[in-house]
C-alpha cells in the first residue's frame, strides 16, 4: 500500500498512512486561546476559541490532521458543555466564541444534539458564536441549535478548493454544489457562512496553489459566504509527509499566502483571513519571516493591503 493511488484516495489508504493520536482527556478541551479578529461589523475585538475534544470525523480528507487530538468513541453526555465551562473559566472575556471540534459541529456522534440546550447557556454572554461543519452535515439541526442561541450563529465550512479533480482526490465526499447548497440553505435561514479554502493542496504546483485558491475565492463569494480563510496546506499527518516524499506535495511559499490574501481583498466581497499560524513552514528566509508574519496579521485586521515587505530573498 506503499503506492500513489488515483485518481481517487481511499479512507483506507489515508487511514493506513496515520501515526498515533496524541492522549487527550473526554473532560477537557484540547486547547484553546483567545485572538483578535476584524468582525463581520468592521470592528477588531476579541475571539475566544475552544478547540473541544470529541469523536474523530467520520470524513478522513486527505490533508487532515485534526485527528490527532480527538477520541475513538463518542464522548458522554454532558461532556461538551462541561469542557466549554471549564475553558471559559480559564480565559479572559471575549466578545466572540468559535467552538471548534475538529469535525462537525453537527455531527450528532460528535456532539449530541442534547447537548445544545446546555451549550447554549453556557455561552448566551457572547454576541456571536461560530461552529464548523462538512457542508454535508448541513441541516435541520442548525436552525434547532441557531433558535436555542442567543448570540448570532455564523458556521465555517470547508470547501477545500474548486478544481474539482482536487477536491476528489483530497476525499472531502463533496462537490463544490453540496457546497453552495449548504451556503444557500444557512443563507435563506440568515445564518452568515464562512468557508476555508486550501492555498496548494497536493497534485499542484506554486502557481496552480495561487490560482486554485483565487478561483475557489471567486467561487465561495459568489454562493454568499460573508468571511474566506485562506490555509496554506501543511504535512505531518502520514499521508501527507508520504505524497511530499514521492514529491507530489511541498509546502506552499508565504510570498504565495501573501499573493491570494492581497487578491482576496482587492474582490472586496467580504473579509478575507489568511492563516498565520506556524508561518516558519512556509519561508525559507529567516531574515524577513517576523516582518511578512506582521504584514499578513495587519491586513487580517484592517482588511487592507499594505506595503510588500522587501527583503533579499524574492
Ligand atoms: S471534514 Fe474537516 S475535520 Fe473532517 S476530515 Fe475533512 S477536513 Fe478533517
Ligand atoms: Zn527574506
Amino acid at each position: 500500500m506503499n503506492e500513489i493511488p488515483g485518481p481517487i484516495i481511499s479512507d483506507q489508504w489515508i487511514l493506513s498512512k496515520r501515526g498515533n493520536k496524541n492522549i487527550v482527556d473526554p473532560r477537557r478541551p484540547y486547547a484553546w486561546l483567545v485572538e483578535k479578529e476584524r468582525t463581520a461589523s468592521g470592528r477588531i475585538e476579541d475571539t475566544a476559541i475552544i478547540f473541544l475534544t470529541n469523536r474523530e470525523c467520520p470524513f478522513h480528507c486527505l490533508m487532515c490532521d485534526l485527528w490527532k487530538n480527538t477520541t475513538d468513541r463518542s464522548v458522554a453526555k454532558s461532556a461538551i458543555p462541561d469542557q466549554i465551562e471549564w475553558a471559559l473559566e480559564q480565559m479572559p472575556e471575549a466578545k466572540h466564541l468559535k467552538l471548534y471540534n475538529s469535525g462537525s459541529f453537527f455531527d450528532v456522534r460528535a456532539i449530541p444534539q442534547e447537548d445544545y440546550k446546555g451549550i447554549a447557556s453556557l455561552v448566551s454572554n457572547f454576541e456571536t458564536v461560530i461552529v464548523e461543519s462538512h457542508p454535508k452535515l448541513i441541516d435541520e439541526k442548525c436552525l434547532h441549535f441557531r433558535d436555542i442561541l442567543k448570540p448570532d450563529l455564523h458556521v465555517a465550512l470547508g470547501l477545500e478548493t474548486v478544481n474539482t479533480d482536487i477536491l476528489l482526490r483530497l476525499n472531502k465526499q463533496m462537490t463544490p454544489e453540496d457546497f453552495s447548497n449548504s451556503v444557500r440553505f444557512l443563507t435563506q435561514h440568515g445564518i452568515l457562512s464562512r468557508a476555508f479554502i486550501l492555498l496548494k493542496p497536493p497534485f499542484l504546483n506554486e502557481s496552480e496553489g495561487i490560482l486554485w485558491a483565487e478561483r475557489s475565492l471567486d467561487f465561495a463569494f459568489s454562493t454568499g459566504v460573508e468571511c474566506c480563510t485562506v490555509i496554506p496546506v501543511r504535512a505531518g499527518n502520514g499521508a501527507m509527509d508520504l505524497l511530499a516524499e514521492k514529491g507530489y506535495f511541498s509546502p506552499p511559499d508565504i510570498n504565495s499566502l501573501e499573493e491570494v490574501l492581497e487578491y482576496g481583498l482587492r474582490l472586496n466581497l467580504g473579509r478575507v483571513f489568511a492563516d498565520v499560524w506556524d508561518l516558519g513552514q512556509f519561508s525559507t528566509c529567516n531574515k524577513c519571516l517576523e516582518r511578512r508574519t506582521a504584514r499578513l496579521t495587519e491586513m487580517n485586521l484592517s482588511q487592507k493591503i499594505i506595503g510588500r515587505v522587501k527583503c533579499t530573498c524574492k
